[in-house]
């Protein structure tokens, strides 16, 4: 079975066709024609995963999962939120500004979410799906591995930032793979005979 990642990231394919393939999955993640490149402006984790799923659809009336993700933090009102990626200009200037933002702030929880959404070759909702990392944020970065905001999210339950844990440790645990893990169960029930 095939299904069309509706994103334009070449390393998120693989990383996905890796894990699918470590779990002996009859499925296969492609590419969007080169032409994709919807406008999210959803108001929600929720309604961007859709705008990019639907997107996709428009271009290859296949199967197509979308996912947004982005960093939710406490007393910030849930920012940098939808706006995680464009925060700043630079992902060292994110986490500057996040961090200059919580200066002198006691309440540093967070969460990282993935909002994940499936559908089918008609165009409709077959399943979604948020997944959601629980931490915090603490005052410098700490760890060179993952990308974006991994090296000040403390992850809960553990002494280490996400920047410090190996590729393998943070799939166990981040947002984007339980979030994958639950499409991928609804596919194995569901579809694998596709
Ligand atoms: P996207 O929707 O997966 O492209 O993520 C949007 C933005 O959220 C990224 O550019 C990052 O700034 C942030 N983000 C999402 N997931 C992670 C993560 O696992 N670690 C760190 N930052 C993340």
């Amino acid at each position: 079975m095939k299904i069309v990642l509706a994103s334009s990231n070449k390393h998120k394919v693989q990383e996905i066709n890796d894990i699918v393939k470590s779990l002996d999955l009859p499925l296969e993640f492609t590419l969007p024609p080169s032409d994709f490149d919807p406008i999210e402006n959803g108001k929600t984790f929720e309604d961007n995963s859709y705008i990019k799923a639907r997107a996709a659809w428009a271009l290859s009336h296949n199967w197509v999962l979308a996912d947004d993700s982005g960093l939710c933090i406490d007393a910030l009102d849930g920012n940098p939120g939808i706006f995680s990626a464009r925060y700043a200009e630079t992902p060292s200037l994110r986490i500057e500004r996040v961090l200059k933002e919580l200066n002198g702030i006691k309440n540093r929880n967070a969460h990282f979410t993935c909002a994940m959404t499936l559908i089918n070759p008609q165009g409709e909702i077959a399943y979604k799906y948020q997944g959601v990392c629980e931490g915090s944020i603490i005052t410098e970065s700490r760890g060179s591995n993952g990308f974006g905001y991994d090296p000040i999210f403390l992850v809960k339950g553990d002494t280490r930032t996400m920047a410090e844990l190996s590729e393998e440790e943070k799939n166990l645990v981040s947002h984007r793979s339980i979030a994958l893990r639950h499409v991928l169960e609804y596919i194995k029930k569901n579809l694998s005979n596709e």
